[in-house]
Formats: C-alpha cells, structure tokens, sequence
C-alpha cells in the first residue's frame, strides 16, 4: 500500500532499480571479512551500481550510531567498544575489490573520547601501508568538535576529509546534536590543520531549501575551504523519517552544480542519485 503511494508521487527519473544479483558477490565477500557498508546500513540507492563496479564505503566503529537524525536509516543505541581487528580487515576489503580510491565514513561515536578518531587513523595507516599510492577519502562526524581530534585526522596521510553540511542553517534541528556554524567549524579546523588536504561536504536536497538559502550555504562551505562538493536528492527511508518537501529536477540540480562552480568549488556532483561518495574515485581520474 505504502509503496504504491511513493510511486504515484516519485517521478520518473528516481525510479531506479536495484539489482540484487549484482550486488551479492560483493555482500557475501564483506560479510566474511566483517566490515560493514554505508551503503548497506544506509539502504543507498546506488548499492547494485557501485558494488557491480566493485566500489564500496567502508563504514567503521560498527553500525550502531549514538545520534538520531531523523532523516538517516542507520541504527540507533549504545554501540559495543572498538574493533582492533578493523584496520586489517578494511585492507583485506581493499584489496579484494582492488580498490585504488577508498572512502572510509563511520557512524557518530560521541561515547568514545575521541569520537573515533584515532579509528579513521589506524585504518588511514593501515591501508598507506599496503600501497602509499592507495587514496583515501575520510567521510568523518563532527567528532565532538574536538580540535585536537580534528588536527589529527587532518594530518593523518588521508587525501580528502569531507565532513557533511546536510542541509542549510534553518532545517538543521533535523541534525540532532548538530549546530550548522559549528559544521562549518569542522572544515575550518581541517583546512587551518593542514592547508593541502582537500576537504569536501555534501547536501541532501529536497528538504524544504530555497534556492536562495542553498546559494548563502555553499558560499559559507567555500569560505571554510571546503571545495569538492557533492549534491543529491533526499529520499525518506521509511514514513518515519523526514519527509521529502521536494523533488528537485534533473535540470535544477545542473543549475545548483553551476551555482556552485561560479562561487568557486572545484569538484561538484549535482544529480538527483548523487551521495557524497558516489563515484568519489572521479576526482583523482578528472584532477
Ligand atoms: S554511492 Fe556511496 S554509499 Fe551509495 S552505494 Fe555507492 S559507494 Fe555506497
């Protein structure tokens, strides 16, 4: 019944299809090895393509997060402690599926001093260790804003720490214990940390934004240093999230990318399917 409504509203061109068959070698080979996937515990819309090409976000300190933003699938609770296994086994996945870019994001830790921090690193280490020419892409939370956390992260050998926005300064209760100016704050403190590293933020779309908003937002990201950005239409996982406001054309999120491009941003993914590690690997290929 459910479904049926949604595809009454969804227009056409977010009727993609999910291909389990594509998706099951990569499942079951990560399974053994024991990582999760945001692109699993987020139900991403993306999973047959990416895994068909045999791309991956790895997600790490577990899949229980301590935060419950109401827009996000990924479970709620008190999570268990730190897998010190999980360095060696995110490089047993890189090498499995070959990977030359790897995106590494983790579920908000707030129970942990460091907010896992130190996690991101070992697993930066890890994989620099088995091949130096190997990228690596941090997707981090606000790791309670700590500067020393956040230093540390930025000169840990990884190429580019995003850290996303989400959404602009007026939706963001929809964050829950998030502050919009102190987001902001966490790409400042990266860039100021380490002027070389790339730092990259991502919006959900279709939230209630005006374009107006959107355009005063990405001015404060580029003001921060931030200049690889990725945008993609909001999709409610279930009636219990947020709901979707809007569905943003293919030709809007075209004229959101130039938008951006004008302001200054270097690397801009616009579309409706586009999540912040969609296709991540394109920025080395393309720079
Ligand atoms: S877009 Fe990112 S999260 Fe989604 S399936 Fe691809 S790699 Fe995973």
């Amino acid at each position: 019944m459910f479904k049926q409504n949604i595809k009454k509203i969804k227009p056409d061109w977010l009727m993609k299809k999910i291909s389990f068959t594509h998706k099951r070698d990569v499942e079951t080979a990560l399974k053994e090895i024991g990582i999760n996937t945001v692109c699993q515990e987020a139900m991403c819309p993306n999973i047959s393509e990416c895994f068909s090409k045999k791309v991956a976000t790895f997600m790490i300190l577990g899949a229980t997060c301590t935060r419950a933003c109401s827009y996000c699938n990924v479970k709620t609770g008190t999570p268990i402690g730190v897998d010190q296994e999980e360095p060696e086994k995110i490089t047993n996945a890189v090498m499995y599926l070959g990977l030359k870019h790897v995106v590494i994001t983790s579920v908000t830790r707030d129970d942990l001093h460091d907010g896992g921090a130190n996690q991101f690193i070992e697993c930066t280490k890890a994989i620099k260790k088995i091949d130096s020419n190997i990228t690596v892409e941090l997707l981090i939370p606000d790791l309670k804003y700590s500067s020393e956390a956040l230093n540390n992260i930025a000169n840990c050998g990884a190429e580019i720490v995003g850290h996303n926005i989400e959404t602009v300064p007026r939706l963001y209760h929809i964050r829950k214990g998030a502050n919009y100016k102190k987001s902001l704050g966490v790409l400042k403190t990266l860039k100021n940390a380490n002027p070389k590293l790339k730092i990259k933020s991502s919006y959900m779309l279709g939230l209630g934004e005006s374009e107006d908003e959107l355009k005063e937002s990405l001015k404060d990201l580029f003001n921060m240093g931030c200049t690889l950005l990725t945008m993609g239409q909001y999709l409610a996982p279930s009636r219990v999230h947020e709901k979707v406001i809007e569905y943003i054309t293919p030709k809007k999120f075209n004229e959101y990318k130039n938008m951006a491009k004008k302001i200054g941003f270097e690397f801009v993914k616009s579309s409706p399917y586009t999540r912040s590690s969609y296709m991540a690997h394109e920025y080395f290929e393309n720079s």
